[in-house]
């Protein structure tokens, strides 16, 4: 039987697998989609989505505490763990559909199965050994949680894939790591009643962020009674009666329900024959790639997470949308990857674009800083202590806001706009010129002095 052949060939179903493949489809490419796990990619199966889930669920604890200022007696409430996972399971399964009738709706044959690289022109079906023909190739196939050093014990440790799994609550958990997951699955457990350690060997968690977000998020975290344990790594775990007994590099030790490790990702590229047919790899593993997503093979491309350039959703899906308008609707466009917002659901939840205060000073501009720190107006019945922080970093011979950086309710939903504000090259005078939205937390951005 002739060998079969397609325009493209997708190698993994995640956000920017899932786009190339649907909007090649819909230019008349013929296209093929292997996936070997579930549709949907880590942020529908196993981050971003259900994450956010667990963060809402954590949320109603607050506003349990915060109800009684504002009149309410709630007499009885219980969480029950499973109901959440199993409630999660089911909006996932909804929206892996949701993905996978696109894609077969717009054309593409999706295949159940692990496919791998075998000629700059040929995809291996690993289930049934069949090569196909593509014209193109896309490796759009993610990454999954490193595991660190290998310590005595390690095997015992659990990572995000697991956690949002679990058949009971952790009552007590170590995390290990101080980056977007391990600070906000800190502050999800904890919100829903769990004893919670960050261990991590910085001194500050999330490196690279602004210097007083880090700062102040840091704060809310011991706030909310988070042990942290700075400059510490995990030396052993080993399992005890009723858990597991963790040792740090310190000396000290604590018993635990759960260890979980948060310690970066890595690129999806083992075994998937890339080396052999002279793709590109970087030191880590990554598909190096051109601004439009093209390896050094001139047949193949990547995009995602599995090039490790910006590892978020919203930018896999444009890489994705990028290659197929470029190669299949001869519309040629790059993705900016220059001015990404991204926001990090910590308790409070942080939203952030454009440069930090110590990026824009290593410029060696010079800059004005313009920030504000305070108790959002519900606090004031709620009796919460937290705080609000918003900075402003802006380039003073040209008074652009070069970065804007948010700490606090709706962070998150605040710093999407001021990314379009960003983009427009706005200035601290047309922020000040934006008449307040009053009472609100936002307004905040455009009253500062
Ligand atoms: P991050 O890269 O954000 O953080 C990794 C953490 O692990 C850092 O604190 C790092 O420490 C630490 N670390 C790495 N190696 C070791 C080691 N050998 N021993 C001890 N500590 C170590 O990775 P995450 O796993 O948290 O998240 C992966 C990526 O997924 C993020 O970077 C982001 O791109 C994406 N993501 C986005 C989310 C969002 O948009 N809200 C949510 C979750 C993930 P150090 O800083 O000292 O290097």
């Amino acid at each position: 039987m002739a060998q079969r052949e397609v325009d493209l060939f997708v190698i993994g179903a995640g956000s920017g697998g899932v786009r190339a493949a649907r909007i090649a489809a819909q230019y008349g490419a013929k296209v093929m989609m292997a996936e070997e796990y579930r549709i949907g990619g880590t942020c529908v199966i196993r981050g971003c989505v259900p994450k956010k889930l667990f963060v809402y669920a954590g949320r109603f604890a607050h506003d349990l505490e915060d109800m009684a200022g504002f009149g309410w007696r709630v007499s009885e409430h219980e969480f029950d763990w499973l109901t959440l996972v199993a409630n999660k399971d089911k909006e996932i399964a909804r929206l892996e559909g949701i993905y996978r009738r696109n894609a077969e709706n717009a054309g593409v044959e999706v295949v159940a199965s692990r496919a791998v690289v075998a000629g700059p022109n040929t995809v291996r079906i690993l289930s049934t050994g069949e090569e196909i023909t593509a014209r193109y190739i896309l490796v759009a196939t993610g990454a999954h949680p490193a595991l660190g050093p290998a310590i005595p014990g390690c095997e015992l440790a659990i990572t995000s894939n697991e956690a949002f799994n679990l058949t009971h609550f952790p009552d007590r958990i170590l995390i290990q790591g101080a980056g977007y997951i391990a600070v906000e699955f800190a502050g999800l457990f904890r919100a829903l009643g769990a004893d919670v350690t960050l261990v991590y060997r910085g001194d500050r968690v999330l490196r690279g962020f602004d210097g007083e977000i880090r700062d102040h998020l840091q704060a809310e975290l011991s706030r909310a009674s988070i042990r942290l344990a700075p400059g510490c790594t995990i030396a052993s775990i080993e399992v005890i009666a009723g858990g597991k007994r963790v040792v740090l590099s310190d000396g000290s030790s604590l018993e635990v329900d759960d260890v979980m490790l948060a310690l970066g990702r890595v690129p999806n590229t083992r075994n998937l024959g890339l080396a052999e047919v002279g793709v590109a790899l970087d030191d880590v593993g990554a598909v190096v790639v051109d601004e439009a997503g093209r390896t050094n093979v001139p047949s193949i491309y990547a995009v995602g997470d599995v090039t490790n350039r910006i590892n978020l959703t919203p930018v896999a899906i444009r890489e994705g949308h990028a290659f197929a308008d470029t190669v299949f609707g001869n519309k040629p466009w790059t993705v900016d990857h220059s001015l990404v917002a991204t926001a990090v659901f910590s308790e409070p939840e942080i939203g952030t674009v454009g440069l930090t205060e110590e990026a824009a000073r290593a410029t060696g501009r010079a800059i004005d800083i313009y920030k504000t720190s305070f108790r959002p107006l519900k606090a004031t019945l709620s009796g919460r202590e937290t705080r609000t922080f918003m900075k402003l970093v802006v380039d003073q011979e040209s008074d652009r806001v070069l970065g804007c950086h948010i700490m606090g309710d709706a962070a998150s939903e605040m710093i999407q706009l001021a990314a379009v504000a960003l983009g427009l090259k706005a200035t601290k005078a047309d922020f000040d010129r934006t008449v307040a939205v009053h009472p609100t937390s936002a307004e905040e951005l455009v009253t500062l002095r």
